[in-house]
C-alpha cells in the first residue's frame, strides 16, 4: 500500500502517492459514511481500501491478514493522539456533555461525552482551544503543545453565568497539565455588542441543509432541527426549533414562528431567517435581549415552504414569477381553505404539511415572509364581494398593532412609499395596509392561520425585488434585523394564563378563552396554557369549556346532546342518558350508543316517532366514561381484562363515593348525577346478557324496587334473548337469570358503583345493561348487536315519558323550583325550574307526597298506567303565616295522556366531535348493513293507540352516505 502503485487490474496506471489520498481528489462519493462521521458527530473515520480484489480466494486471507496486521493495530494507537481531558463545573466539579471544543484554526469542533471527556485528534503542534457551552463563561487555553505519541491532557474548568448574561471580566480557571494561559473574551460590559451572522449567500437546497444541519448540531442545547414532510419534489420542509428546551411546550410559554419563500422566487425571508438563526445561536447565553426572548419563547423558524420552487427561480428576479408556484404549479398562498371563496385547487402537500403543522402547535403569532413590495399586510385578505375594500378582522387594532411593531423598526418600509420606480403611487402609511384593501388574495395562509387555528399572522413583504443580488443580502439583514426581533417579543403581548379544573388543578384542555366585545375566542392547549393577544385596555375574558371533563391521560369524556333545541333548557321535558364504556376494554356500549346517536340524528324529521322522541325527550349520551381503558383495549378480545381500569389503575365502577378520586368518575357526578335533572339513566356494560338494578353493594332492602325491576325488565324483554335468561357465556354456561334481570348485587355484590350512586345522590335511577359476553366483539358483530338492542334501547326513551310527571306551583300559578316530591315514603325528586319534576314509577298506585319551603306539606295518591303518563298539577297555597299552618292543597290527578306538546320545527343539532376514527370505522361498519338488519319494529309498550309515540321506529334513511360525521375539511 504504502508504495502507492496498487497495479489493480483495469487501472494499472494508477498511483497514489505514500498510498494515500483525499476521497474527493480520487473520485465523487456522495452520501459516503467517512464525511458522515466527520461532519456530524465527533469520529474521524477513513476508509481503507484492502486489495485490488474484492473477494479473494481464501488461501490468499492470511497474506492479507500479514499485509495489514500492524497497520491494524497502529490505527487504533492512533485514537490517543492531540488533546483529551475533561470538560467540568468550576463550581460543582461535575464533568459537562455537549460542551463544544473548538481549535483555534481548524474549521472543526467537537463535543463533550457524557461525562464531560472530549478526545481533540491533533497532529504535533501548538494549539489554542476554545471550550464553549450554554450557561457558562467560555473558557480558552493557549498554546496547548501536543507532541507525537500520547495525547496532551488539557482539562477545562468551566465557571456558570447565573445572573449576568454579559460577560463579565472576572478571570475562569483553567486547569493544564502542560503550558496554559487561562483567558476569557476581551468584551466588556460597556462595549458589548451582539454578534451578527456572517453567512450571507443564497443557500441552495443543499447548502441551506448543510446550513440548518451544522447549527442544530452545533447549538443542540437549544435547537432542534425537524421537518413538517416532503415537497412535491422530495425536499424536506424544514424547520428550526430554538428554544431552551428544544423539543418540549413549556406550560405558559408561547409559541412563534416565522414561515419564509413560501413563493419559491421570493428569497428574502429564506435568506433572512437563516440568518435569524445563526443570530439566535450565536448570542444565546450572552446577548440579554436574545437569552430573554428564547428563554421565554418556543420559536419556530422556517426558512423555505416552497423548496422546489426556489430551486427554479433566477437570482436577480425583479418582479417575475418563475418559481413561484410549487413543482404542480399552484400558488401556495391562494392554497388554504378560504372563508369567502370555496378554493378548488387540489391542496398541496406543502399546504398540508403546513396545515398539521399549525393544528399540532399552539401558535400565537406568526409572520409570513413574501417579497416584491415593502409592507405589513394583516388580515383579512379578502372580502365577500371581492373587491379591493378595508376587510376587517375581530381583531383589527391587535393586528394593526403587531403589524406597526414590525414596520417602526424599518425606516424604509414605515415611510410606506415602497417600490416609487414600480408603483409609483402606492402609499401604505406606516407600512401596513390591511390585505384586502390592497387586493384580494383568496385561499391565502394568514386568514387560515387566524381563522383556524388561535395563531395570529401577518404576511410581510421585504422588499421591491424578489430575488435580489447575492451582495444585498447584508443590507436586507441590516434592514430587518430589528423588526425580526421586536415582532417576535409581541408574542408576549396581552393576556395570558391557565385554565384549570377547580376540583383538581389540573389543565383543561380545548377551553374557549372570548373577550366581550370581539367575536374571536382563543382556545387552551394541553396544559390549560392560553394566550390571548390584545391591545392595552381593559377587558372583560370568559373562560368556558365543553365536554364532561378529561380522563387522568387527558381524554374528552365527550356527552352528546340530542334534542331539538340543544343547550336550552327544557325543564318540562324529561331528561334520559345512556353511558357507556365505564370499564374500557368493553367497548361494545360505546359502540352501541354511537349506533343509537346516529340513528337518531339520521331519522330526525324522516321518522315521526323518531321526531316526536327527539322533540320531547332531553337525550344525553356519554359513549366513552373511561377513554384511556378503551385506547388499552384489546380489538376482539372477549375476554381481556386489559383497558377495564382508567389509566391510574382504579375500577371506575368502584370509585362513585363521597369521597371519589378519579377525574372521569368526578366529571361523571358532577356534570350529570349532581345536577338531579335526569329521571332515568341506562348504563351499557359488557361480559354478559342481562340487565341489573340498584343497589350494586349488599342492602336489606331497595326502595322503589318494583320501579327499578320494572325498567330492568322492559329492557330485557325488548330483547330477543336477554329476556331468556340464559347468557350461556362461555365458562359460565350453566347460568340462569329469571326474566334476565337481577339485583346487582345478586349478580356481582360491589361498593362505589355507578348506578347506586346515581340512584342514592342524584334521585335517578340507574339500570346497567350487559349486552355481550363478549367485551369488545369484531365489527362484524356490531351491526346484529345494534338489531338486538336497538328496540330495548328506544323503549328506555319511551318509558322515561310515562310515571308521573307534574307541576309544582303557587296559587297565583308561579311555579315552585327546588320542592321536594317524596313519592311511597322512600323516592325523592326535586322540581326543576319552571315547577316541573318527572318521576318514573311501576305501573299502579303510588302516594305522593310534596314538600315546599313556607309551605305546608301534603299528599294524595296517583295511579299510574302501564302506557302513558300520570300528570299531576299542585298548586300550594301561600302560607302567611309565620311558622306555616296547612292551608288547602289541590292536587289534580290525571290519567289522560301526556298534554300535548307544542312541537317545534327546529332542526336537530348534534355535537359531532365524537368522531375518532375508531368510532367512525365502527360506524361505517354498521352502516353498511343497514338492509340486512333493519326491520319493522312496533314498540310493544307504546301499544296504545292513544299514544304519540305508538309509532314504529323504522329507520328513514335511504342512503349509505349519508352521515354525520363526515367533516368539512
Ligand atoms: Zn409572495
Amino acid at each position: 500500500m504504502k508504495t502507492g502503485e496498487p497495479h489493480c487490474p483495469g487501472d494499472e496506471d494508477e498511483t497514489f502517492k505514500d498510498g494515500i489520498t483525499n476521497g474527493a481528489h480520487w473520485y465523487d462519493v456522495e452520501g459516503g459514511m467517512q464525511d458522515y462521521n466527520y461532519v456530524w458527530a465527533n469520529c474521524f473515520e477513513i476508509t481503507l481500501e484492502l486489495s485490488c480484489c474484492k473477494y479473494p480466494p481464501a488461501s490468499q486471507l492470511q497474506q492479507e491478514w500479514e499485509n495489514n496486521r500492524e497497520s491494524l493495530i497502529t490505527l487504533i494507537e492512533k485514537v490517543h493522539i492531540g488533546v483529551k481531558g475533561f470538560v467540568k463545573d468550576s463550581v460543582t466539579g461535575s464533568g459537562l456533555e455537549n460542551a463544544t471544543v473548538s481549535v483555534a484554526g481548524i474549521n472543526h469542533n467537537i463535543t463533550t461525552g457524557r461525562f464531560g471527556d472530549f478526545h481533540r485528534l491533533l497532529v504535533p503542534g501548538t494549539y489554542n482551544l476554545t471550550v464553549v457551552l450554554t450557561g457558562y463563561m467560555p473558557l480558552t487555553v493557549y498554546n496547548i503543545v501536543v507532541k507525537e505519541g500520547p495525547a496532551t491532557q488539557v482539562d477545562f474548568s468551566l465557571r456558570p453565568t447565573v445572573t449576568s448574561l454579559i460577560p463579565d471580566t472576572t478571570e475562569a480557571v483553567a486547569t493544564a497539565s502542560t503550558v496554559a494561559i487561562p483567558n476569557i473574551p476581551s468584551e466588556t460590559s460597556s462595549s458589548y455588542q451582539p454578534i451578527q451572522p456572517k453567512d450571507f449567500h443564497h443557500h441552495h437546497f443543499p447548502d441551506m441543509e448543510i446550513f440548518l444541519r451544522r447549527f442544530a448540531n452545533e447549538y443542540s442545547n437549544i435547537t432542534r432541527l425537524y421537518s413538517l414532510g416532503k415537497s412535491v419534489e422530495s425536499r424536506e420542509l424544514y424547520v428550526m426549533e430554538i428554544s431552551d428546551n428544544p423539543g418540549v411546550h413549556e406550560p405558559g410559554e408561547p409559541e412563534f414562528k416565522y414561515i419564509g419563500n413560501m413563493h419559491g422566487n421570493e428569497v428574502v425571508g429564506r435568506e433572512l431567517l437563516l440568518n435569524l438563526i445563526e443570530y439566535l445561536c450565536k448570542n444565546f447565553g450572552t446577548d440579554t435581549e436574545v437569552t430573554d426572548l428564547v428563554r421565554s419563547t418556543r420559536i419556530h423558524l422556517m426558512p423555505s415552504m416552497n423548496p422546489d420552487g426556489y430551486e427554479k427561480s433566477q437570482e436577480g428576479d425583479s418582479i417575475g414569477v418563475t418559481g413561484r408556484n410549487n413543482s404542480n404549479n399552484f400558488d401556495l398562498n391562494r392554497n388554504f381553505p378560504d372563508q369567502f371563496v370555496q378554493i378548488t385547487d387540489p391542496t398541496q402537500p406543502e399546504t398540508i404539511a403546513v396545515m398539521s403543522w399549525m393544528k399540532a402547535y399552539p401558535f400565537v403569532l406568526s409572520a409570513n415572509l413574501h417579497g416584491g413590495s415593502l409592507v405589513v399586510n394583516y388580515p383579512f385578505d379578502d372580502d365577500e364581494q371581492g373587491l379591493a375594500t378595508y376587510s376587517k378582522s375581530p381583531d383589527d387594532a391587535v393586528f394593526q398593532q403587531i403589524a406597526l411593531s414590525y414596520s417602526k423598526e424599518n425606516s424604509q418600509m414605515y415611510q410606506g412609499r415602497p417600490c416609487k420606480n414600480m408603483y409609483p403611487n402606492e402609499y401604505f402609511p406606516h407600512g401596513i395596509t390591511n390585505g384586502a384593501s390592497w387586493y384580494n388574495v383568496p385561499g391565502g395562509m394568514q386568514d387560515w392561520n387566524y381563522l383556524q387555528t388561535n395563531c395570529f399572522e401577518v404576511t410581510i413583504e421585504l422588499g421591491c425585488v424578489k430575488y435580489p443580488l447575492e451582495k444585498d443580502l447584508p443590507k436586507f439583514w441590516e434592514q430587518n434585523r430589528r423588526s425580526l426581533i421586536q415582532f417576535m417579543k409581541q408574542v408576549h403581548q396581552g393576556v395570558k394564563g391557565f385554565v384549570l379544573d377547580a376540583t383538581d388543578g389540573r389543565g383543561i384542555l380545548n377551553a374557549t378563552i372570548s373577550v366581550a366585545e370581539i367575536n374571536h375566542p382563543v382556545t387552551t392547549y394541553k396544559t390549560g396554557d392560553y394566550w390571548r393577544l390584545l391591545v392595552p385596555g381593559t377587558y372583560k375574558i370568559t373562560a368556558s369549556a365543553r365536554g364532561l371533563g378529561q380522563s387522568a391521560e387527558y381524554r374528552h369524556i365527550w356527552s352528546l346532546e340530542i334534542s331539538n333545541k340543544p343547550n336550552i333548557s327544557e325543564p318540562e321535558e324529561p331528561k334520559i342518558r345512556f353511558v357507556a364504556g365505564i370499564h374500557g376494554n368493553a367497548p361494545v356500549g360505546t359502540e352501541l350508543l354511537l349506533a343509537l346517536a346516529e340513528f337518531l340524528c339520521l331519522n330526525y324529521k324522516k321518522n315521526p316517532a323518531v321526531t316526536q322522541l327527539v322533540d320531547r325527550t332531553r337525550i344525553v349520551i356519554v359513549p366513552s366514561l373511561n377513554p384511556d381503558g378503551r385506547e388499552r383495549a384489546q380489538e376482539k378480545d372477549c375476554t381481556s381484562k386489559t383497558g377495564q381500569t382508567n389509566a391510574h389503575g382504579k375500577d371506575l365502577d368502584t370509585d362513585f363515593t363521597s369521597n371519589a378520586s378519579q377525574p372521569e368518575t368526578k366529571a361523571i357526578i358532577e356534570n350529570l348525577i349532581q345536577k338531579q335533572d335526569f329521571s332515568l339513566s341506562v348504563a351499557l356494560d359488557g361480559g354478559s346478557v342481562l340487565v341489573t338494578y340498584p343497589y350494586d353493594k349488599p342492602v336489606q332492602t331497595v326502595e322503589n324496587k318494583e320501579t327499578l325491576k320494572h325498567l330492568a325488565s322492559l329492557y330485557a324483554n325488548n330483547h330477543p334473548s336477554m329476556h331468556m335468561g340464559q347468557p350461556s357465556c362461555p365458562n359460565k354456561s350453566d347460568e340462569n337469570i329469571p326474566g334476565g334481570v337481577m339485583r346487582g348485587a345478586e349478580w356481582h355484590s360491589h361498593l362505589g358503583s355507578m348506578k347506586d350512586y346515581s340512584v342514592t345522590y342524584g334521585h335517578c335511577p340507574e339500570i346497567t345493561v350487559y349486552t355481550s359476553c363478549c367485551y369488545f366483539p369484531g365489527a362484524a358483530q356490531l351491526p346484529s348487536l345494534w338489531a338486538e338492542n336497538k328496540r330495548s334501547l328506544l323503549s328506555m326513551l319511551v318509558e322515561v315519558h310515562k310515571g308521573v310527571h307534574g307541576l309544582v306551583k303557587d296559587k297565583t300559578g308561579k311555579p315552585i323550583s327546588k320542592a321536594v316530591i317524596v313519592l311511597n315514603e322512600g323516592i325523592k325528586v326535586h322540581t326543576k325550574e319552571g315547577g316541573y319534576f318527572h318521576i318514573l314509577l311501576a305501573p299502579g298506585v303510588h302516594n305522593i307526597n310534596a314538600i315546599a319551603d313556607g309551605y305546608q306539606q301534603q299528599h294524595s295518591q296517583v295511579f299510574v298506567h302501564h302506557d302513558a303518563a300520570s300528570s299531576v298539577v299542585i298548586v300550594f297555597d301561600a302560607d302567611n303565616r309565620i311558622f306555616g299552618l296547612p292551608r288547602e292543597l289541590v292536587v289534580t290527578v290525571s290519567g289522560a295522556t301526556m298534554s300535548a306538546l307544542i312541537l317545534t320545527a327546529c332542526i336537530i343539532w348534534c355535537i359531532c366531535s365524537i368522531k375518532s376514527n375508531r368510532h367512525k370505522d365502527g360506524f361505517h361498519r354498521l352502516r353498511q348493513h343497514h338492509d340486512e338488519y333493519e326491520d319493522e319494529i312496533r314498540m310493544m309498550s307504546t301499544g296504545s293507540k292513544k299514544s304519540l309515540l305508538s309509532h314504529e321506529f323504522q329507520d328513514e334513511t335511504d342512503t349509505e352516505e349519508e352521515t354525520l360525521y363526515s367533516s368539512k375539511h
